[in-house]
């Protein structure tokens, strides 16, 4: 066996020292440990990578998503300032596109600062190198509570999945948190914590109240969709985009992906993208609670579609060789297909709004 790496010995010390960590530390850890979390040490999308998010797979992705920023914009009055904020940029990608078609609206352009919240120095590089002709200004924070407040447009796609995932098993007394320990050997090795979390299902949806002994359920931390929905009160929305369930549900999502590939999310921790599926009906009843408004989820395929996607691609094949053209087709294909392969079924498209906005665009009831 080759050495530990420096993460896995820092985990096994705090577990020598602490006890067995929920799931949900041992995914921050991972993920985001200041020196050695995945997407601290490196840039994990596209081919190379580990996994390609749809910013990567085509252009019109983030173009669309620059309209719809621009639509809801007017709906709040086309304020003169408005804080065009993102969540987890990754390479930045999803923004260059989203400012290159708001130039159809100089007013608006003129209007946008662009705040990144983005926890990793590395990726923040390769945003700033890649947003470095934008000719808008541009700030970087590692946490959402730290962008002043004022009018807000947020936008995230495939950042709620990485934000740390707790898990709790059903047993007789009630639902234990899941922990992450070591065995005989000194291995990582999943339990349980003895005691029961207290209440823990009290306001559960009934489908986790009445699981059986033994089922999984996972959860996040509210305080992600609070945060959210208190930066849109200033008459804003946010635009949240994730694979995830539509109503809570029990099962395990918890999943480890390295080089394209299905990995053992204990084995070589920092070195795989650790995910979860988003459970938008917590989520979203989170964000009512604060007073926020919220609008779908909706399935990616038909957002995009509603957005306008075949137009999009149908105008720039016009201007395309036959090979850039097929690759159009390939990629809309791709972001709006079903199925286990496609994007389109899988992901879903949550908005969370201030009451004072009607129904934005991707989300008017047919
Ligand atoms: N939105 C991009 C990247 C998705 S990957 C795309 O679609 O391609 C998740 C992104 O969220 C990465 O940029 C990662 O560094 C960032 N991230 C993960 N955890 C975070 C946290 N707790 N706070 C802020 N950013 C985080």
């Amino acid at each position: 066996m080759s050495d530990p790496s420096p993460l896995e010995k820092e985990i096994r010390r705090l577990i020598a020292v602490g006890g067995p960590m929920p799931i949900a530390r041992y995914m921050s850890l991972c993920l985001t440990h200041p020196q050695h979390g995945y997407y601290v040490t490196r840039d994990p999308f596209g081919a190379g990578g580990d996994f390609t998010t749809a910013p990567e797979v085509s252009q019109i992705f983030g173009e669309l998503l620059g309209l719809w920023a621009l639509s809801v914009w007017r709906m709040m009055g086309e304020p003169d300032a408005v804080n065009l904020i993102e969540l987890g940029p990754g390479r930045g990608t999803m923004m260059r596109d989203a400012l290159r078609a708001a130039k159809v609206l100089p007013k608006f352009r003129q209007a946008l600062s662009v705040h990144l919240v983005e926890i990793s120095p590395a990726l923040e590089s390769l945003q700033r190198h890649n947003l470095g002709d934008a000719d808008v200004p541009l700030t970087w924070h590692r946490h959402l509570i730290e962008v002043p407040e004022g009018p807000a447009i947020i936008l995230a796609n495939e950042y709620l999945d990485a934000l740390p995932v707790h898990q709790v098993v059903k047993q007789a007394d009630g639902w234990h948190e899941r922990v992450i320990g070591l065995n005989a050997n000194g291995d990582f090795a999943l339990g349980l914590a003895p005691d029961a979390l207290p209440q823990f299902d009290r306001f559960m949806p009934r489908k986790i109240k009445e699981a059986p002994v033994g089922a999984i359920f996972e959860w996040r931390n509210d305080i992600h969709a609070f945060d959210i929905a208190r930066q849109v009160r200033g008459g804003g929305a946010a635009l949240l985009i994730d694979y995830g369930h539509v109503e809570s549900d029990v099962g395990e999502t918890l999943q480890s992906v390295n080089e394209h590939a299905f990995a053992d999310p204990l084995s070589a921790p920092g070195m795989a993208d650790l995910t979860a599926h988003v459970d938008f009906q917590i989520f979203g009843q989170a964000a009512a609670s604060m007073g926020a408004v919220v609008q779908g989820p909706v399935t990616q395929a038909k957002f995009l579609r509603e957005l306008g996607i075949d137009a999009r691609a149908e105008a720039l094949r016009r201007g395309a060789t036959p090979e850039q053209a097929a690759n159009i087709t390939a990629a809309v294909t791709r972001l709006t297909e079903g199925g286990r392969t496609g994007m389109g079924e899988m992901f879903k498209v949550i908005a969370i709004c201030d009451p004072k906005l009607g129904a934005l665009p991707g989300f008017v009831p047919a």
